[in-house]
């Protein structure tokens, strides 16, 4: 168990992979062009990674394509794609302190969650993939008379893949690792916030014996290197982790270029149902502050929208209210902290003015404040507000910060009705002690996950992903491959 000081002595000594990674090796961008990388928790420059525009993603994907038709990889026995991908979980293993440190230092992330959740959950995942390899079957058809008719997964080639910067390396895994696992090439365009775990990473599989141009690690902005990779010719699959505005822009690049399938996991505005029967509403307090507190408030499947019955609703607030006041705001490199700051100046921005506008709408009950303090980071307060109106932005709009919007329903029609009036559907939650009623609730909530009795649940075995604007397609389980894979019929005709 490392202390505080520990990590920020490990910190001190980590040495940044700053170029992209293009066919095995890393190299710089065109004329050396650079963005810098901030440490949110300080506004520090971490490092100056290469700048990846339409030449270094045309380089990627055709050092992908190139590795894909070789067959080194994509025609390589399950067994041996099997076995380079339990190294590269392994390896990730023996580099998990130095990965964790990456995604908080460039993150804001707590290290005490990269250490514990997003690092070892990130090899576990490849390791469920990777074991998963040999055991997916095709199918024989129902054909009449002698003929035979197969049906085969084939992997569907080059593979981007566009993450954003709130889990930067357990999302790239999400989509890695079944593209990899089917036998695609990929090319990886991490969020320019948190570019550095994935350019580890690349050199980490690399060294575990992936071969040269099958993963492929490009830095950039959006505009420029992500923009590059959903319009390029021979990409044949984008999977998108991010905004549903950005997931749009995406479908329109494949209608523009080559009609490439693209996958999308976007925002959210995820409810959380509470009934007046459930016995234990401390726990349901625990669960609330976990579903929106959790990574400063930054995911997509974020508890944002507390829906409470009407009988406890006040009783309820309190509670959160006074329990949220108890949330450590800090340095996220200390264990002790329990929630860091929002990952750039840009998003303490919105935040902020989201808060500042709700304040006229509805009642602040906790935080709202923004601590620069002496650090120059960005940090505010876990912030509550009850009595939200139903149609005001605190209650429609993806905030992606650390805010509650409370209201409170009279019958279990209304909280249906109130949690199904969202443009998203990714995830909600349902508290409630009535089995009966967590059937009827579950089955009418129009959202990829419903997690009953808790908030978010989520696990490599079960897919996850969303409804409406929220996108399509999901990660996770075997049902990822669907993702990555094409189904191809091969009919031989009987005599
Ligand atoms: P974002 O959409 O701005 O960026 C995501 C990625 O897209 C980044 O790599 C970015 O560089 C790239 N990008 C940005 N503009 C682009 C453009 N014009 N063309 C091509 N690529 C572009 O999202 P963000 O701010 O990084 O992350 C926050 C958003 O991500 C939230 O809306 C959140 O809900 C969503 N998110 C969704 C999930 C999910 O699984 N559904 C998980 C995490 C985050």
């Amino acid at each position: 168990m490392h202390t505080h000081s520990d990590w920020k002595r490990r910190a001190d000594t980590i040495q940044p992979r700053t170029h992209a990674f293009i066919d095995g090796a890393f190299v710089e961008a065109a004329d050396g062009a650079t963005f810098p990388t901030i440490n949110p928790a300080d506004g520090s420059v971490l490092a100056h990674v290469a700048r990846g525009r339409e030449a270094e993603i045309d380089r990627a994907v055709r050092a992908a394509r190139l590795s894909f038709d070789s067959g080194a990889w994509s025609r390589s026995a399950p067994g041996e794609r099997k076995r380079v991908l339990l190294a590269i979980a392994d390896a990730i293993r023996q580099s998990a302190d130095e990965l964790a440190l990456l995604d908080s230092l460039d993150g804001g992330k707590l290290i005490a969650d990269t250490s514990t959740i997003d690092v070892p959950g990130s090899a576990a995942i490849l390791q469920w993939y990777a074991e998963a390899i040999d055991k997916v079957y095709g199918e024989v058809a129902p054909t009449s008379g002698n003929d035979l008719a197969i049906v085969t997964r084939e992997p569907v080639g080059v593979v981007g893949a566009v993450v954003p910067w709130n889990y930067p390396l357990e999302t790239a895994i999400w989509k890695i690792a079944p593209a990899l696992a089917a036998g695609n090439s990929v090319v990886l365009k991490p969020a320019e916030e948190s570019p550095l775990s994935a350019l580890r990473l690349a050199e980490i599989a690399t060294d575990a014996g992936l071969p040269a141009g099958v993963l492929n690690v490009v830095p950039g902005y959006g505009h420029e290197a992500g923009q590059a990779l959903g319009l390029h010719p021979d990409v044949d699959v984008i999977a998108f982790t991010g905004s549903t505005v950005v997931g749009k822009k995406f479908l329109e690049y494949s209608s523009r270029s080559n009609m490439k399938a693209v996958w999308l996991e976007c925002g959210g505005k995820s409810a959380n149902l509470v009934f007046a029967d459930v016995a234990d509403l401390d726990a349901v307090v625990d669960f609330a502050l976990a579903g929106i507190f959790t990574c400063s408030g930054q995911v997509c499947s974020a508890n944002s929208r507390l829906l409470v019955e009407r009988s406890i609703a006040e009783d309820l607030t309190e509670r959160i209210a006074t329990r949220a006041e108890d949330i450590v705001v800090g340095d996220p490199l200390d264990p002790a902290t329990t929630m860091g700051p929002l990952v750039s100046d840009t998003q303490l921005t919105r935040v902020q003015a989201h808060i500042d506008s709700a304040r006229a709408v509805a009642r602040l009950v906790s935080g709202g404040d923004v601590l620069h303090g002496d650090s120059g980071g960005y940090y505010i307060t876990p912030t509550v507000f009850a009595d939200v109106p139903v149609d005001s932005d605190l209650w429609r709009q993806e905030i992606f910060g650390p805010v509650l919007a409370i209201t409170p329903f009279d019958d279990e029609e209304e909280a249906i009705r109130l949690a199904n009036d969202s443009d998203y559907g990714l995830a909600a939650s349902v508290f409630t002690d009535n089995i009966h009623r967590s059937l009827r609730v579950a089955r009418a909530l129009r959202a990829g996950t419903v997690s009953v009795n808790t908030v978010d649940a989520l696990d490599v075995v079960t897919p996850f992903g969303g409804m409406k604007q929220s996108g399509f397609g999901r990660d996770l389980s075997l049902h990822a491959f669907a993702n990555y894979t094409a189904l191809k019929t091969t009919w031989f005709a009987g005599r």
